[in-house]
């Protein structure tokens, strides 16, 4: 597929610089209007959504359903649902100070929005964002990443079914391109993407004041209770980590259990994936392959170099290259200096690291970046309780995996090195909007009671 021009991105700026009034104003019947277009022109493309996800992760029809499709589904319905109350003026109370004031939030649309996705969910992220950032009013450029290939073209084609160019647009294209976009001013950028790439794209907001939202990545580790539902607590960690073949940004990227546990642990992850997969995962229709050689390289040899360090592969470990394929893997006795442990995995290899006491558990992660996810299973709200409040991270879910981020009332986002700001459902359309403070006057204006120049009068209305 070709690049996006740098001719073509600023004939596009243009147009939607032009545009974005129209976008601004248009009423919440308008938008549902596009958004209710938007959700068929997906619902009648599902088949070139599914076959698209096989070539570029080799992905099952169930799993692209429930991860991508029904995802945008459930969220476009959930905006269409609620947009017009959230475009209506929220009161902001009453003050004893200001009777005098009908004080209310203004919801206005920033403007000119850019929105930078990355390849692991290429079909949910982009739709996600860019839903809200039509239901908050702007106009927007949607810059793809260059890697799921196949998905791209099928975004693409709904958007362009849907919108015009000058109110959506799809870039297409890599560093150099997202470099010229970045250079552009914009009244809001969402950036989905790697903590590192967070910060150049930061850097670049910063040169024209402009608002971001940072969806990034980090270590999100899986916290166990030695009084723990084990077999259950097992196979959601299973799931969450699994799918899209450990690709996704909330995957549990470790487990810290108690030493007690350690056989029980180990064996049920063994029959457990077994029992998911079958004896061979790579004949298993519904495990997803890595999305291309540069990523495949990256997780073999990092797993490659922790074995002489001491690692042991307690179950999976097989590779093959040319299907880019790597078995549901689980490693224990990682050195810590080794890149399993450093960097996020994104891929599926899940390291267990075992704990004496629950807080040498919890010093562990706090000696890392904040990340994305925590996820603690126990049958002990105490327990739970000591984990959520002495650690920090964008969302926690207690006794099951990635559940929080299905929540439609829940927030999306991380914190600090995991992300600034938050996503998805009422938040999501909050972040493309400027929230105007308005304060109303309807009786008896300022100048009424401080007036120049000033007496013993003024200090006693005060007091
Ligand atoms: P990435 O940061 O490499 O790329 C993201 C986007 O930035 C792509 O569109 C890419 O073309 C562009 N880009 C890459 N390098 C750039 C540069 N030097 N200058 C300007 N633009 C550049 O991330 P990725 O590999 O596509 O995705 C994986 C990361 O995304 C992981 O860290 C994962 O945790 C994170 N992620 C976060 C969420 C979330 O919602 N928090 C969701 C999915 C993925």
């Amino acid at each position: 597929m070709a690049y996006t021009t740098f001719q073509e991105i600023d004939s596009i700026y243009q147009q939607q610089q032009q545009y974005q009034d129209s976008a601004k104003h248009s009423t919440a019947a308008q938008r549902l209007k596009l958004l209710k277009q938007l959700l068929a022109a997906l619902k009648a493309k599902e088949d070139a959504i599914q076959k698209a996800l096989y070539q570029d992760f080799h992905k099952s029809a169930m799993e692209t359903a429930i991860t991508e499709q029904f995802a945008v589904e459930f969220e476009l319905k959930h905006i269409i649902k609620h947009l017009r109350k959230w475009m209506k003026n929220r009161s902001a109370g009453r003050s004893l100070m200001l009777p005098n004031v009908r004080a209310y939030l203004h919801f206005e649309a920033k403007g000119q929005a850019l929105i930078i996705t990355p390849w692991n969910y290429p079909f949910q992220l982009p739709m996600f964002h860019l839903a809200a950032s039509v239901a908050a009013g702007n106009v927007t450029m949607l810059k793809l990443s260059e890697l799921a290939v196949h998905t791209n073209q099928v975004v693409k084609e709904i958007i362009q079914e849907v919108f015009p160019i000058a109110h959506v647009a799809v870039i297409e294209g890599e560093v150099a391109e997202t470099s010229y976009l970045l250079n552009k001013r914009f009244d809001h950028i969402h950036f989905t993407g790697s903590p590192a790439v967070g910060k150049i794209v930061m850097a670049a907001a910063s040169k024209h004041l402009t608002d971001i939202t940072l969806e990034l990545g980090g270590k999100s580790p899986a916290i166990l209770d030695k009084n723990v539902a084990l077999e259950t607590a097992v196979k959601n960690i299973i799931w969450a980590k699994f799918v899209n073949a450990g690709q996704t940004c909330v995957a549990p990227d470790y487990v810290l259990a108690p030493r007690q546990l350690k056989l029980q642990l180990e064996q049920a992850f063994k029959t457990e994936i077994e029992e998911a997969f079958g004896k061979n995962p790579q004949h298993s229709p519904d495990f997803a392959r890595i999305i291309n050689e540069k990523h495949f390289k990256r997780l073999s040899q990092a797993l490659e170099e922790a074995k002489p360090l001491g690692t042991q592969v307690l179950t999976g470990g097989d590779m093959d290259a040319k299907e880019c394929y790597i078995a549901p893997t689980v490693v224990s006795n990682v050195a810590m200096n080794n890149s399993l442990m450093q960097e996020e995995i994104f891929g599926p290899i899940l390291p267990i690291v075992y704990y004496n006491q629950i807080n040498e558990a919890i010093k562990f992660v706090n000696g890392k970046e904040k990340p994305l996810a925590l996820y603690i299973f126990s049958k002990d709200d105490k327990f739970s309780n000591h984990v959520l409040r002495h650690t920090s991270a964008g969302s926690t879910c207690i006794n099951d995996a990635m559940i929080q981020i299905m929540h439609p009332n829940l927030p999306f986002g991380g914190v600090n090195n995991s992300g600034l700001g938050q996503s998805t459902g009422w938040y999501g359309f909050k972040a493309f909007s400027h929230e105007r403070a308005v304060a109303d006057v309807k009786l008896l204006p300022v100048s009424k009671v401080f007036w120049f120049p000033y007496t013993e009068k003024t200090f006693k209305i005060l007091r």
